[in-house]
């Protein structure tokens, strides 16, 4: 019997490894609760919307912190029963009144099995009646198999205007990775026998494919850009699709570098590392902003970081940036053609799935 893809998509969420795997997660877990808990001045007394509450953490902090009623919804039906059962065995769950704001940890909790987009048809609601929706929808590399487009939809019907969106604003950045970022050194030493016929066929076949897998800041060999900026407050929907171009400049001062190509002042760049980072701002998080960054420079996620890699190594080269602002190539051992300094990604992330071609320029 065949599932359709939102069938085959909740019941992945209904296995409780995954939501093991986000709770675990320290770096998720301290943005958002510290965005909650933090901001009074938002939540105390408010209505929030958690679009895809899953266990329904995010929905338990915000009653926590005396939000005064918390709309939980979640499409899967196990997780909805297991988010009510929760809600309920810790003394949260609503029954139908609004909470006394006064009293901690009242039953602000309703959880609500369905779809977002067709809330109003399981509880009365009215269009435009939150104060805050807070969702976590991101997946690898920001877009893919994202809930994005629901959440952009939740917002537009049910948010108040001026209401708050956390995480407000997120950004997709890209920096190039050199031959650590590859499997090609793991299979040059295996217990003494050289095995790196295997690390080059992985390679190739990784070319234009993308991986998910964690990148060691070391690895890095070009500084890190901003591909792309999202207002999750007030984007379009078609702003999910984008077309991307960016400029990296090589980093002759990390170490992959120094113990490589020092001399010629060149590096190999294998391919490009992806990451993200959400923020709660201060447009809404008057008390205390947070980022949730998913940079290989800072502590790791369940998200990883995504790799892209080149089919063949691109040679980079440092110098002064010229009037254009790249970095200017053409050393003594590097013939110019031969050289790239500009990387450019053409139709980048879609939603749901990861479509990204990478098209380099030479210069
Ligand atoms: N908020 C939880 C779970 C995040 S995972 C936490 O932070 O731990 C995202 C959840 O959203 C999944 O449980 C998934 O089933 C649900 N979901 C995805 N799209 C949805 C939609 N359109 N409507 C309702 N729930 C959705």
């Amino acid at each position: 019997e065949r599932k359709s893809v939102n069938e085959n998509y909740f019941g992945a969420y209904g296995s409780f490894g995954i939501h093991r795997e986000m709770i675990s997660d320290k770096v998720r877990m301290n943005a958002y609760r510290g965005a909650i808990l933090n901001n009074p001045s938002l939540l105390i007394g408010a209505t929030v919307l958690d679009v895809g509450c899953g266990t329904g953490i995010l929905s338990l902090f915000a009653a926590q912190a005396r939000a005064s009623r918390v709309i939980a919804v979640e499409a899967s039906d196990k997780m909805a029963a297991v988010a009510t059962q929760i809600a309920k065995d810790n003394g949260l769950l609503w029954d139908g009144s609004p909470s006394i704001q006064n009293k901690q940890c009242t039953g602000a909790v309703n959880v609500v099995q369905c779809m977002v987009e067709e809330l109003d048809k399981f509880i009365q609601i009215q269009p435009h009646s939150v104060d805050v929706l807070v969702s976590e929808w991101m997946g690898y590399c920001l877009l893919y198999e994202s809930m994005l487009s629901s959440v952009l939809f939740a917002r537009d019907r049910w948010l108040k205007p001026g209401g708050a969106i956390l995480p407000d604003t997120a950004t997709i950045f890209v920096a190039g990775f050199g031959r650590g970022g590859t499997s090609i050194p793991f299979w040059e030493n295996v217990y003494g026998f050289n095995m790196s016929c295997i690390g080059k066929e992985v390679v190739e076949d990784a070319a234009q494919l993308a991986i998910v897998d964690v990148v060691d800041s070391c690895d890095i060999v070009t500084n890190a850009v901003a591909v792309q900026n999202f207002d999750l407050a007030t984007m379009k929907h078609d702003e999910m699709d984008f077309t991307a171009s960016f400029e990296l400049e090589p980093k002759l001062d990390s170490p992959v570098n120094h113990s490589s190509d020092m001399q010629s002042q060149t590096t190999r760049c294998y391919g490009v590392v992806l990451w993200f980072e959400t923020g709660f701002t201060s447009r809404f998080c008057k008390e205390m902003q947070t980022v949730l960054s998913t940079s290989p420079y800072t502590p790791k996620t369940h998200w990883s970081q995504t790799i892209l890699t080149f089919r063949e190594p691109i040679i980079i080269a440092s110098g002064e940036p010229n009037v254009d602002g790249l970095a200017v190539v053409g050393t003594d051992t590097c013939p110019a053609s031969r050289i790239h300094s500009r990387i450019s990604i053409v139709r980048a992330v879609l939603h749901r799935s990861i479509d990204i071609s990478l098209e380099t320029t030479a210069i």
